[in-house]
Order: C-alpha cells, then structure tokens, then sequence
C-alpha cells in the first residue's frame, strides 16, 4: 500500500455508534455523565399477575406454555406465559428463529413490558425478555435520551463508563458550600448527585426524581447555574479589558441640534435612557447595553441621538435592522432628521441592503471606505465582508432577538483599522471594538435578566410618547368575519387606515400566501372603492416598497399582509389590525403586530380573529395566548406570561442557537439558586479562579465564547 503522504495523519474514522454520540453532543466523559435520563425502568422486582393492575409497566416471570403463530388479524407470534398466578399472551408481530427458542413451551423467561388486562385475559404487545434466572438490579435501570442509531442498551454501557472516567471532583471552595447546601437541602457532592441520578436505589420516590426537587437534582442545577453566572461575569471582565473610542457630546453638535429639530419633546423615559448610553460612550470601554421598550415607545429618535455624538465625535455610526422594510423606515425618519444636519459637515447617510444594485451599492461602499458616510443603515448587509468601515465606533441592532450570535460577532469585529489617534489615551495594544447598542421591544422578565443577560446592562423606556390612546383588543370568531369587514368599512370611511395579517404556515410558504391572497381578493370584493394591498415576503422587493409607500402615504385604506410587517412599521394614521388566525401566533408576536396600531391619536382597535380547528376547541396554550392579548397590553406582563406559557427560547432568540439553554434548571423554579449561583460566581472569580475556570470548562466546554456575544 502506498503510504500517505500528509503532513497531518487522518483522524481514526468514527463508528456509526460514536458518530451518533457526537451528534448528541456526547463527547467528553463529563458530557457522558451529564447525559441524564429521561425516566427509570423498574427491572429490581418481579411482580405476579395476581397483584398486576392494567397499564403496569410490570417486570414478570414465569413458564411458557403455548407457542404459535396466527396468522390473523396479521402474522404474529403468540406465547402464553403462566406464572402460577395467572397467564398472560405475549404478542409479537416481528420475531426471529432466535426469539422462537428462547420462548420455546417449556422453558422459563422474565418478560418486562405494558400490562393490558382485557377480555381475554393479560397481553403484553412486544415486552423485553430472556431467559429467567441472574440477580436482579438494586437500582433502577435508567432511559436515556438517545436517536435511531444508538441502541439504549450502548448508551448505558458508555454513559456508566463515562461517569466512571470523568473528573468529578469538587470545584467548589469549602467557603463557598456551605451556602450551597442551604440552598439546595442537602450536602450532596456533584459525584454522589450524579450517581444517584443515573443509577437510583429501588426504594426511591419517583416523585422527588421526576419533578426535580431531589437534592441530587438541586446540587445538579446548582452547579449549572454558577457554570452560566462564572461565564457571564467572565464576558463582562474581559470586555473591561477592551477599549472603544471614549465619545461624548459637544455643546451646540450634533446631538443638541437633532434635539433641535424634532417635532416633539423627549418622554422622560427617552431623556433617561439617552443619558445613561451617554454615560457609556464616554468610557472608553465597550458599551454593551440592551435598549428595551415596548413596540411604539420611541427607541429610534435614542438610537439617532447616539449616533448623533459618535458622528460629532467624528466617527461612523451603524444600524442594523432584521428587514429591509424596516431598514427602509429608519433610514426614511433618519434621512429626514440627521441628513440636513451632516450635509454642513460634508457627511452623509449610506444604506445597504440585499436588493440593491450593484453600482449603487459600489457606491454605497466607498462612501462608507471613505468615511464620507457618518451613518450606514441596512440589513444584514452591513456585515458582509466587502463592507469595510473607516472607523465604526458605534453599532447599533434593531430587534436584536431576531440576529444570531455570529451576527452580532460580525458587526463587533467591523471596527475598522483607518483610525489609530484613539488609543493615545487608552492602554496601548489592547483590542478595539465599536460600543454596541441593541434594541429589543421584548423585554426581558427579571429572572432572564438575571441569567441569560447577566452580562448586559439594560435601559428600559417604560412609558409611550403623551397622547396614545390605549388599543381595545377583541377576540372573535372567524364565523363573525363580515362584522369585521363592516368594522374596516367604517374605519376606512373616517379616512383611517387598516392592517390585516395573514399566519405565516411554517410547512407551507405556498399555502401561507395563497390565504393571504384569498384574503386579499375577499377584501377587495367586499370594499368596493378601497384600496386593498398585498404584501408578502415572496414579493419583488420593488414592489414591496410600492405597496409600503402607498400604505405610507396614505392612499391605500387596507393592507393585507403576511408577517413581514411584524416589525417597526410605522404609519399612525392606522387605527385597527385584524390578525387572522390569531391561534397560530406566539404571545410576543401578537403583541409586537398590534403594537402597530396605537400610534396616533385616534382610538385603535385590534381584533384577534381564530379559527377553532376542527375538533371543535382551542388549546391550552392557544387560548392563554389570546386571552393574554385581551387582559393586558402592558409589554412586561405580556412577557411575563409569555415566559410561563413558554419558556426562556422565545425570548432568546437567536441566542439560544449558539449557547445552551439551561439543561436542568429551570428559571421558573429555580430563582433560589439563580439567587445562590449570582452570589457566589464573583467570589469564586476573585478569590478561586482556577477552581471557577475548571468549572466553566467542565460545564460549558467549548460553548462559553458563544454566551459573551
Ligand atoms: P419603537 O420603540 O417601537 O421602535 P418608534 O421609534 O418607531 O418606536 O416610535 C414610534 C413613533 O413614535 C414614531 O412615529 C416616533 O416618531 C414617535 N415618537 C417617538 N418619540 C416620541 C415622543 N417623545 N413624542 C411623540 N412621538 C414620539
Ligand atoms: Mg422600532
């Protein structure tokens, strides 16, 4: 054989077994150990058929008396067991000549499966079995979450040779466990938890296992909650070490100026959060700050007065947005505000998007090279590679739970090299980086804050821009749908505006437009003299913004959608937003679509349309949902409740694609050991650091970069 001449040697080919164990992320001996199971099969007891209820998952032994084969209702194999209390048919609709001999008349077998009484006596449809006889365990057998390709029988063998192998020892200082074994009932060593978990004595209570309160399971999220708080506060030390250009605001620039021209007063909310980023773009360390406010509370006019002193500061300022409509929009009001104001300076407003032409986009990129454009508003376009900065010191994220981590990684890294007069004041040779400014209209609730965003500070606008009137939610029938359309009759009629939107159908682009174009032509049947508009995500982006602009200028009455209007539109005359099959929608989405409405002075109205499926009614969780929406439109309470119906991902976002979500813990339960875990992790950093380090490590391995962007 001629031999290879790479300079690396190829890496041993991986088993089909192992392939699927690092599929599951089951690669280290901790991670093996960690790999907890989903539930526990009794296998310590054989019980008789006399004492058996009906459902049991039972373990049973006894002699088989009959053997055959029926062919009706279909090929089976049929096998009579008497354990001298009773009989049970075993039933099999695959077997092999192998399984024919071991449940051959005669001979003893222990079977283990579902007990069904009936009729015609005790069945059990596929059980385990073998041959009668060996000990019986003293510990529960453990279920593992496993896939196709991993026999469970093969994950237990390499799951308990893991937990043998890994480094379990205590990470934790005996200054630091006494409060953890306050916290979590017990003294528990993580060794002895895990044990415990994967291997439970017989006489366990299943109870204590299943809803997680067990100590074991309490030093277990223990441990994993320190794990996330060791990293958070790690990511907000090294962001300590990073410099940024220290920007502040000149008396009679920019930012004053701005302030100047708008055609309305700052809400004391504004005035805050607007000061405290000031704050942060005054040091010279990186800000990482989430804007939070609800949908319609003003966050673009404090994105604009940020960039407003990074421009003053003689630096380029960008905004990134999730979609080009709303990318359009922002760029619209900026253009509007900031452009008269940069023209004197010789600066402009740059924007990028997917769908534009190449020459103008050329263009776009030496006014951005050149530093001529101070601002550069766009969509995910202003990551890609060709775009290079002069001097970014300011980026800012629009609806920042719809960007991915490497999202955001890419705009940090965009900081551009033009400008070195910076670090005359900061540490020389340290790494730049642009403050970072993101926005959200989902705001967080306190325990996500504390967990999840633990290393971001928050601003919150919590409170809407003076003369709103508050929305009036209604919950109808979609067999009521003609008052409905009478209602936008009405609405169109006083010169007011309407939008409409259609579900989008996940398995189906295809039919998520048809029914918005069914709806669409119904409107526009039934609203004879109006003029109803189609928008969709499948559309020429031209003819988007045609649509848009007519919707915006006013001379189109209705504007039947699919959800790409989710996000940032902005037209106030519109008073009432009709969701159809409001069913489908999750809890902040809906809130974010009306949030749509409401901006004006006029009395809004949403209407919340579902369809009850066939069956007749709603689900839980559908019905929570829309019953949410009616009770309250206060953004904190929405996601509140959001959080119980749902759980931390949709609040993540995009997030949760890089980090792992809590495995074990969970922030509805678990604040007791949030509480411990937020304590404890500065401590451990200062006064144990290496004890902290291998915890991170142990925990989170090669995951804890992905949780500091
Ligand atoms: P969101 O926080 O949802 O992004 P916007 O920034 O789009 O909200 O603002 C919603 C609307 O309110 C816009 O038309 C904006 O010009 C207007 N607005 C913002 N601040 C004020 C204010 N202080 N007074 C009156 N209107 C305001
Ligand atoms: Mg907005």
């Amino acid at each position: 054989m001629p031999a290879k001449v790479e300079g690396k040697s190829a890496a041993p080919a991986l088993s089909a077994p192992q392939k699927a164990l690092r599929k599951l992320g089951l690669v280290r001996d901790i991670d093996l150990a960690l790999h907890l199971p989903l539930r526990y099969e009794d296998e310590t007891r054989i019980i008789t058929l006399r004492e058996a209820r009906d459902g049991q998952l039972a373990q049973i032994e006894g002699t088989v008396t009959n053997s055959e084969i029926s062919q009706r209702p279909r090929r089976q194999l049929l096998v009579t067991l008497d354990d001298g209390t009773d009989t049970c048919t075993l039933r099999f609709f695959t077997f092999y000549p192998a399984h024919r001999k071991t449940l051959a008349v005669g001979e003893r077998v222990r079977v283990r499966g579902e007990l069904r009484g009936g009729f015609l006596g005790w069945t059990m449809v596929h059980p385990a079995f073998h041959a009668a006889g060996g000990e019986l365990p003293d510990a529960l057998t453990p279920v593992y979450p496993t896939s196709a390709q991993l026999p469970q029988a093969y994950l237990r063998k390499v799951v308990a040779s893991g937990l043998r192998r890994a480094d379990l020892g205590e990470n934790l200082p005996p200054a630091l466990l006494g409060g953890l074994h306050a916290v979590v009932r017990g003294t528990w060593t993580l060794r002895d938890a895990l044990q415990y978990l994967h291997h439970p004595g017989a006489d366990v209570s299943l109870d204590a296992l299943e809803d997680r309160s067990h100590p074991a399971w309490q030093r277990l999220k223990a441990e994993e909650l320190l794990a996330q708080q060791l990293s958070q506060f790690t990511a907000r030390q090294e962001r300590a070490e990073l410099r940024a250009p220290a920007l502040r605001a000149k008396p009679g620039g920019l930012h004053e100026q701005l302030l100047g021209v708008l055609p309305f007063a700052l809400t004391t909310a504004q005035h805050r959060v607007g000061e405290e980023i000031a704050r942060d773009l005054m040091r010279q360390i990186p800000m990482h700050r989430l804007l939070q406010g609800d949908v319609g509370s003003g966050k673009t006019v404090v994105a604009a007065l940020a960039a407003a002193i990074a421009i003053d500061a003689g630096w380029q300022c960008a905004l990134m947005a999730p979609t080009e409509i709303l990318a359009e929009q922002h760029f619209a009001k900026l253009i509007g505000w900031l452009e008269p104001l940069l023209a004197p300076l010789g600066k402009r407003v740059a924007w990028l998007t997917g769908s534009q032409k190449k020459k103008q986009r050329g263009e776009m990129l030496a006014l951005i090279a050149s530093g001529e454009a101070a601002l550069v508003v766009g969509t995910h376009a202003v990551i890609q590679d060709q775009v290079v900065f002069k001097n970014l010191a300011l980026a800012i994220i629009d609806e920042q739970h719809r960007f991915g981590v490497a999202q955001r990684l890419a705009l940090r890294g965009k900081m551009g090299t033009g400008h070195t007069e910076v670090s005359a004041g900061a540490s020389t040779g340290s790494a730049q980086e642009p403050h970072l400014l993101m926005m959200t209209a989902t705001p967080i609730p306190r325990t996500l804050a504390m967990s999840y965003y633990a290393d971001l500070d928050v601003s919150t606008i919590d409170e809407l821009p003076p003369g709103r009137t508050p929305i009036v939610t209604k919950v109808v029938a979609d067999n009521r749908r003609n008052e409905v359309v009478e209602r936008i009759r009405s609405q169109v009629a006083q010169g007011r505006q309407v939008y409409w939107v259609c579900p989008l159908i996940e398995e189906s682009e295809v039919l998520d437009l048809s029914n918005a174009t069914a709806t669409h032509a119904e409107l526009s049947e039934s609203l004879p003299g109006v003029l109803v508009g189609l928008l969709h995500s499948r559309m020429p982006v031209a003819e988007k913004k045609a649509v848009m602009s007519l919707f915006t200028g006013g001379q189109m009455g209705v504007l039947v959608s699919t959800t790409v209007i989710e996000v940032g539109v902005d037209v106030p005359n519109a008073s009432l937003m009709v969701i159809e099959h409001a069913e489908r929608f999750g809890l902040s989405q809906l809130h974010q679509l009306r949030g749509r409405v409401g901006r004006g002075a006029a009395a809004s109205a949403c209407v919340l349309l579902y369809t009850p499926p066939d069956s007749g009614r709603l689900g839980e969780t559908a019905r929570e949902r829309l019953k949410a929406m009616a009770e309250t439109s206060d953004g904190f309470e929405i996601a509140r409740r959001d959080l119980e119906i749902r759980g931390p991902g949709e609040f993540l976002g995009a997030r949760q694609s890089g980090a792992p979500l809590l495995r074990f813990a969970d922030l509805a339960t678990d604040t007791h050991l949030l509480e411990w875990a937020r304590a404890a992790a500065p401590v451990m950093l200062a006064e144990y650091p290496q004890q902290a380090e291998k915890h991170i490590a142990r925990w989170l391995g090669g995951k804890a970069e992905f949780l500091k962007a």
